[in-house]
């Protein structure tokens, strides 16, 4: 267990400025020297293997071969350069290769270079998308509780306005609407659903005039606790934006590249979205790197004579062929090497492991392709069990009431159980 003790910041981690975190009490204690698939090794030789992804997003195992050769052959030719005025063919091909891979419809790519970005982009193109038909009045999103987007302003507006973490930024970020979170789970009744899409239908019905636009993470809620909900809620709810002429963003930063068990979350429903990001899995955690992709509809709608409607947005980093060179490869290998059924027994495994667990202290498991939850009464709860999964070889991050796996799709077996041992360990251990 950890000590409140005076800490002396430059000899316990320099001063870097660490994410989430309060700064006075703040202690690390692990210090990653090398990384080889799963497994993160520390400064004192201590080997853990990686239960999250790094925040999801390295899928297919650290230091891996072929990614790195593929950003190596990149960076011997050029690391990046910019995409203002200049194309070249590693960012058009991995252009090409998104809208190949991802829903039909979805034509056009815009890149940049974080999730936040990604979803900043996505607000500002539907807003802009109105904007150039002279619908000045639709300036609002809808979200819902529950919600995670990012940590930049437009994001902040879309998160959980009750639990989520940017509460005291209320006043400053545009005020959005917002619907209760889709309940029943993944497989929730039509009864479940029809009740949740009613309260959009009220507020389309009320508001659908001001409104530009839903987002939503598609069938999971991820950091707003692993809240999974049935693609027949997504599937309704793209009829209803349709009918009130408003635009369905899904945000698949966390759900892209086979998190809920197919390769995009889309393809659980029958629904195209109007625009939709990835991030997290795009580079297979190799870069900080975004894509949103719209219809040609939208981006029809950005054309004219005049440079006024053009969509004046421009990371200095967008379309790094860096970026987009590891991404490349991480596609091709993903498909190679059939990731789908990698992430299926990943699945199955989870369920086997974690679905029947029972404790007082538990709430709720929940399973999704590769991401499991255990859901705990009290955020108190796991207070520990960092150090305790660490002296265990695995490295876990829980947060609030939610302790949970990511892990990368190449895990075996024997890692995946090292896991779920560790996560149901926690509440069997003597105290
Ligand atoms: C992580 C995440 C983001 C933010 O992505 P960053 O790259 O951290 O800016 C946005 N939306 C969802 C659903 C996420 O999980």
């Amino acid at each position: 267990m950890t000590q409140s003790t005076t800490i002396n910041h430059s000899e316990t981690y320099g001063s870097v400025w660490y994410p989430y975190a309060q700064m006075q009490s703040l202690e690390i204690n692990l210090e990653v020297v090398e990384t080889k698939g799963v497994i993160l090794t520390m400064a004192d030789g201590k080997q853990l293997i990686d239960a999250i992804s790094s925040w999801w997003c390295v899928t297919h195992g650290y230091n891996h071969p072929e990614l790195n050769q593929a950003m190596t052959d990149q960076i011997n030719k050029f690391s990046h350069v910019m995409l203002g005025g200049l194309k070249n063919q590693t960012t058009q091909s991995f252009a090409d290769k998104l809208v190949e891979i991802t829903p039909e419809g979805l034509n056009h790519v815009f890149f940049s270079d974080s999730g936040s970005v990604g979803v900043e982009v996505a607000i500002k193109m539907a807003l802009q998308y109105f904007f150039n038909q002279g619908q000045q009045h639709k300036t609002k999103v809808v979200a819902l509780q529950r919600a995670y987007h990012g940590d930049t302003t437009a994001c902040m507006s879309v998160c959980d306005p009750a639990e989520g973490m940017h509460k005291m930024f209320h006043g400053i970020t545009p005020e959005q609407f917002f619907l209760d979170a889709p309940s029943g789970g993944f497989n929730a009744s039509d009864a479940e659903v029809a009740a949740d899409i009613e309260k959009a239908r009220q507020l389309f019905e009320e508001n659908g005039n001001n409104i530009a636009a839903m987002i939503v993470e598609p069938l999971m809620q991820g950091a707003g606790g692993f809240n999974y909900y049935s693609p027949k809620y997504l599937n309704q709810l793209k009829a209803l934006c349709k009918q009130h002429n408003i635009l369905l963003i899904f945000d698949e930063v966390a759900t892209g590249f086979g998190r809920t068990g197919k390769l995009f979350a889309t393809e659980h429903t029958d629904v195209t979205p109007d625009i939709m990001i990835l991030a997290k899995g795009l580079t297979a955690g190799y870069l900080g790197h975004a894509a949103t992709l719209t219809t040609s509809e939208i981006f029809g709608a950005f054309l004219s004579d005049s440079a006024s409607t053009a969509f004046m947005h421009g990371p200095t980093f967008m379309g790094n062929p860096t970026a987009c060179a590891v991404g490349l490869k991480a596609i091709e290998i993903f498909q190679r090497d059939d990731f789908l059924s990698k992430i299926a027994q990943i699945e199955q495994q989870l369920k086997d492991e974690l679905l029947d667990f029972k404790h007082e202290e538990v709430v709720e498991t929940r399973v999704l392709g590769a991401s499991g939850c255990i859901e705990v009464k009290d955020p108190s709860f796991h207070q520990g069990i960092q150090e305790f999964a660490a002296e265990r070889g695995v490295w876990i991050r829980p947060f609030e009431r939610y302790i949970y796996t990511m892990p990368p799709y190449i895990i075996t077996p024997e890692q995946l159980k090292a896991i779920t041992d560790v996560m149901k360990d926690w509440f069997l251990r003597e105290r």
